[in-house]
């Protein structure tokens, strides 16, 4: 059997007729940029997030711009420190640095892997503006201690929501719990664009205003320019046009992983299996976006080898601290032993909502052959 990680053309095939139709239908309306898709989007995004309470939703191009443009809207400069993890996807950092910011790196816990509100605390110092807490593989941090010292010190918390999109958190949507929720849409995502995407989700109007004038040049008007800092950073209509579709979808999908992933996890424990799986913290809901495993025992890349052997793709998020590569050296931090030792040790296995009850079985069957030997 070949079980590639993931499959993006399977989830195309799915919605094939309505996603030509509107992507058909935007290209005939003539208008490409800054439409009635985006702000469909827009307004069903952000009643997805926060229903009929207060909010607003800016699309823009990228995750990465998302944590760009609330880190500039927050008024993060140039010296400026922003707290964040170092098991996450580099554009987490690379926004922070691409306004001239410096990341303080922070440990993070055992076993949700997320960023240790004990450990934030002790990383402030009177340049510290702003922590990001990243919702890494759909499980959400520990928002209410975040906010709380957020709150204390004056922060701006910034939700990295790119991989936990209908993630609930106290019943709350991940994402509309801190300041700003910077969500991407690139492929892969739990709602992927057919490109690139993104989305920012505020609570303050002032913010909502700010951000619509920094994604489109810092103009306030046609033509007139209020903010110096703007760029260009739009969700595009043929973009938005099949975003609309798949929103649609997001919750039957986020249930499927759901379904699978307690599968995954039953496994792992009926099974007896070496492997540890991530932890909530309490009142989390998660939009799996990952299925990653932490080894207890044995090497990672022979395990990786050996499921490739058998047509399984395993895949590692992520192999290397962001403080020991290369462009992000220079900001020192103390060694993170707890990050250290689970990105040492992790790997994601297969994980779909398009996954078969097959293929799950013999993704276990051969992790279990691995461990106990074949049967019969
Ligand atoms: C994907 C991702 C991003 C960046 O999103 P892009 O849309 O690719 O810019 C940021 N943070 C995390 C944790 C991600 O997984």
């Amino acid at each position: 059997m070949r079980i590639p990680f993931l499959n993006l053309k399977q989830q195309y095939e799915k919605l094939k007729e309505e996603i030509n139709s509107v992507v058909l239908k935007t290209l005939e309306s003539g208008w490409y940029i800054l439409g009635k898709e985006c702000e469909i989007f827009e307004q069903k995004f952000k009643e997805y997030l926060a229903g009929e309470s207060n909010g607003f939703v800016i699309g823009v191009n990228s995750g990465t711009d998302a944590i760009r443009i609330s880190l500039i809207t927050a008024g993060v400069k140039a010296g400026d420190e922003v707290i964040t993890v170092a098991n996450t996807a580099i554009p987490t950092v690379s926004a922070i640095c691409s306004v001239g910011a410096i990341p303080t790196f922070c440990e993070i816990d055992g076993d949700t892997w997320l960023i240790d509100h004990k450990e934030v605390k002790k990383l402030i110092t009177k340049k510290t503006k702003a922590i990001i807490p990243v919702h890494l593989y759909g499980y959400c941090a520990d928002m209410n201690n975040i906010c709380s010292i957020a709150n204390e010190y004056n922060l701006a918390v910034i939700e990295d929501v790119a991989q936990a999109c209908g993630t609930t958190y106290m019943n709350k949507k991940a994402g509309s719990i801190g300041d700003y929720g910077a969500f991407s849409f690139y492929p892969t995502k739990n709602i992927g664009a057919c490109g690139d995407g993104g989305a920012i989700f505020v609570k303050s109007e002032t913010d909502y205003e700010k951000i619509k004038m920094l994604r489109n040049y810092g103009q306030n008007s046609k033509y007139y320019a209020t903010k110096e800092n703007g760029m260009n950073s739009r969700l595009d209509e043929i973009q938005a046009a099949i975003l609309n579709v798949k929103l649609a979808y997001l919750d039957d999908w986020n249930k499927l992983k759901k379904e699978l992933a307690l599968k995954y996890i039953n496994c792992i424990d009926s099974l007896n299996l070496p492997l540890q799986y991530q932890k909530g913290y309490d009142g989390v809901n998660p939009a799996y976006h990952l299925f990653v495993v932490k080894l207890k025992k044995g090497n990672r890349n022979s395990l990786i080898n050996y499921l490739a052997l058998h047509g399984i793709e395993a895949l590692i998020h992520y192999p290397v601290p962001l403080y020991k590569q290369e462009a992000f050296k220079k900001y020192k931090t103390d060694e993170l032993t707890v990050t250290e030792s689970l990105m040492k040790s992790i790997i994601s296995l297969p994980f779909h909502q398009y996954l078969g009850i097959d293929e799950v079985e013999y993704i276990f069957e051969t992790l279990r052959a691995i461990y106990y030997g074949k049967s019969d």
